[in-house]
């Protein structure tokens, strides 16, 4: 048996010393999983469990010196805390580049936890690899049956028109989406088309370093270098306010995110469209996720964790949503 606990708002193996993808530092005598090098994934940890790509993006991210045990995909790796071994396999979770699933085995039980990922493939990432376990634990950020994407060569063929029309008018076109993942998803959708790319500083960082792990991308430089130039803009969404006054001539303002498929999004973001390019998981592969891993137990979190819990209980599993105080104590495994 796995216990496992919600503490301080992050999942910990206690028993195993282990905690997954903690935001807040914890005890040097543990140690931490980092499924992907989001901010709201990533912590100023004594010891990590992480792949190569999460590494360096989190070197790029995060100052200071840890340990950390870089493991290759599918190659697993032996653990000890006190007298309780465990063995750790990372999967690739289809989210961003290095996004991983932590796969555990110890004392003869198995768990499953995806992190962010996504099941369809996409350009950004490695594709995605699921494997079963006794116990799951899932991210469920679009758990609720509304959030069902459209085909994804349908979004990005709406992208790319986005793009022209607002050309063809004298505009330049700001797709906003977060700097890592999904602007690069976006930089080489736009090798479809013939436009310069203008780059925020912080999204040509994480570009350069897609660059070391063979990703090929179209020509992009950075917008602060050409400012007035035309082109299509990617740009971080919370630094709207400064493409206005770079920009030199009229934006026309697109948000790329899941999110899109709600009707305020594009208000939310200050944008004249939406379009839904995501780079999670929706309501269906989350079901499809499920199937595959035919766990005992499933456990949700982020997200519409509560609903889908429910969804899944429905369906005969026996599931519950971890990020409840009422969730305290559970006993993982079987
Ligand atoms: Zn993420």
């Amino acid at each position: 048996m796995i216990l496992t606990r919600v503490d301080d708002g992050c999942i910990h193996l206690p028993e195993l010393g282990l905690w997954l993808d903690a935001r807040s530092r914890r005890p040097a005598s543990d140690r931490v999983f980092i499924s992907h090098s989001h901010s709201d994934h990533l912590g100023s940890h004594h010891e990590v469990i992480l792949t190569a790509p999460t590494a360096d993006l989190m070197h790029h991210r995060l100052k200071g010196q840890r340990t950390e045990h870089v493991l290759e995909w599918g190659v697993p790796r032996d653990f000890c805390q006190g007298p309780r071994a465990y063995r750790v396999t990372l999967l690739p979770a289809g989210h961003i580049i290095g996004s991983a699933m932590l796969h555990l085995e110890s004392n003869g039980s198995t768990l499953l936890y995806t992190g962010d990922f996504k099941l369809q493939p996409s350009e950004a990432s490695e594709a995605c690899s699921v494997r079963p376990a006794d116990t799951l634990i899932m991210e469920t950020t679009f758990g609720r049956p509304e959030y069902v994407f459209p085909d994804r060569r349908k979004i990005a063929a709406d992208i790319l028109d986005f793009c022209q029309r607002n050309l063809a008018l004298g505009k330049l076109p700001v797709l906003l989406a977060y700097s890592l993942g999904k602007s690069q998803e976006l930089l080489k959708l736009l090798a479809a088309q013939s436009a310069p790319v203008l780059l925020h500083e912080e999204t040509w960082k994480c570009t350069r370093i897609y660059e070391r792990y063979q990703h090929q991308f179209p020509p992009y430089t950075k917008l602060k270098d050409t400012p007035g130039a035309t082109g299509i803009v990617i740009w971080p969404p919370h630094r709207l306010n400064e493409i206005k006054s770079l920009a030199g001539k009229p934006v026309a303002v697109a948000i790329v995110s899941g999110w899109a498929l709600d009707a305020n999004c594009k208000y939310r973001f200050k944008a004249d469209e939406a379009f839904p390019l995501s780079d999670h998981a929706d309501y269906l592969e989350l079901l499809e996720l499920a199937r595959r891993v035919a766990p005992k137990k499933i456990y949700t979190t982020h997200g519409f964790s509560t609903e889908f819990a429910q969804t899944l209980r429905d369906l005969g599993y026996d599931a519950q949503a971890l990020d409840r105080a009422d969730q305290l104590g559970l006993k993982l495994g079987v």
